[in-house]
């Protein structure tokens, strides 16, 4: 194997906060251990076109606290076809890169594992979704900060829901995931949450409303994943409210609000310590791997492992917020 002597870094799919952390640290350690660090702009599509900007360690001062990505990001639909890999390839040639770094989701990934069978490319991949859907980590960067910024929403909503009696829907992200909805839910004291890995009735939903409020219960938040089978929350509220007048009903829709705003402390050390791992293991001869923290321990799954297995819940948190919020 040829010693790796520049490395390009870059981020792709849907953004998160803590990518930047990321790369500064890939950035940092690649000067660190003596190699050359290009930044790719908007993910695959600037590798296409040609847009690459060579990094030093003051080019990724002041980004550590910033939410978003500095190298933008992008979905192309270009990279999924062989001439579109192939410019790619000349591009990365032209700057003598012999290695990539990419922080995104699962597509990303298959991104790079494709690249690297056509091109030999070592390649590893950061995991970097406010989701938490990927499987093989117990965190991706993003989601803790995306589902500290709901608990903050959901905080606010219930003030006015308790000085008003009103039971609130909260439609927080998740894609087809459920996480961000679970530990925001369970941290922000909800009645009830609804995710897409497990169907709740509208009924046994009334069910619980009335329980609770026949118990006294001022105020009620319930908390719905957007890739919920039983529908948005816009359409969950309706249904219920047909069935249960007990309070004035309204429905929030967080959104992209989740998205943006600066990293907290564990998606700024996770970034750290992904992003240093990534190089590690590149100078190491690791290769075709997604970093990944499982028990407190970074780790390398080979994409033939991550393909093969599906992203899980927090159980326990979910079964925790059933017993109480009674
Ligand atoms: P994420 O990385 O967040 O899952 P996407 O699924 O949109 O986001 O993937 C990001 C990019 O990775 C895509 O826009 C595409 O350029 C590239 N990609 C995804 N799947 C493939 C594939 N099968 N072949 C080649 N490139 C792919």
């Amino acid at each position: 194997m040829s010693e790796i002597k520049t490395i390009a870094v870059f981020t792709s799919g849907g953004d998160a906060p803590g990518m930047n952390a990321a790369i500064r640290a890939v950035v940092r350690a690649g000067i660190y251990y003596g190699k050359k660090v290009y930044g790719i702009y908007r993910g695959y599509d600037g590798m296409i076109q040609g847009e690459f900007e060579e990094l030093g360690a003051r080019s990724v001062s002041h980004i550590i606290q910033r939410g978003g990505t500095i190298l933008k990001s992008a979905r192309s639909a270009e990279f999924r076809t062989k001439e579109g890999r192939k410019k790619a390839y000349d591009n990365l040639k032209k700057f003598n890169i012999d290695a990539l770094i990419a922080i995104g989701g699962d597509g990303s990934f298959r991104g790079l594992n494709i690249f690297d069978q056509e091109y030999d490319m070592p390649s590893i991949c950061i995991p970097g979704t406010i989701d938490n859907d990927l499987p093989g980590t117990d965190y991706t960067i993003g989601y803790d900060t995306a589902t500290n910024t709901a608990v903050d929403a959901i905080d606010k909503i219930r003030d006015t829901a308790l000085s008003h009696h009103r039971l609130f829907f909260i439609e927080v992200m998740g894609r087809d995931s459920g996480q961000i909805a679970i530990n925001s839910g369970l941290a922000g004291g909800s009645v009830a949450i609804l995710i897409p890995e497990e169907k709740t009735s509208i009924d046994e939903l009334v069910f619980k409303l009335h329980q609770t409020a026949k118990s006294d219960k001022k105020s009620s938040l319930v908390i719905i994943a957007e890739g919920g089978k039983s529908g948005s929350a816009m359409d969950i509220a309706k249904q219920v409210t047909e069935k249960f007048s007990y309070f004035d009903a309204k429905v929030t829709i967080l959104g992209h609000l989740q998205r943006g705003g600066k990293p907290t402390y564990f998606d700024r050390v996770l970034a750290s310590k992904f992003g240093v791992a990534a190089v590690e293991g590149l100078l190491n001869g690791v290769r075709d791997v997604m970093t990944g923290i499982q028990g407190n321990k970074i780790v390398y799954n080979s994409f033939d492992v991550i393909s093969k297995l599906k992203p899980d819940i927090d159980h326990e948190s979910y079964r925790i917020s059933k017993i109480l919020s009674i």
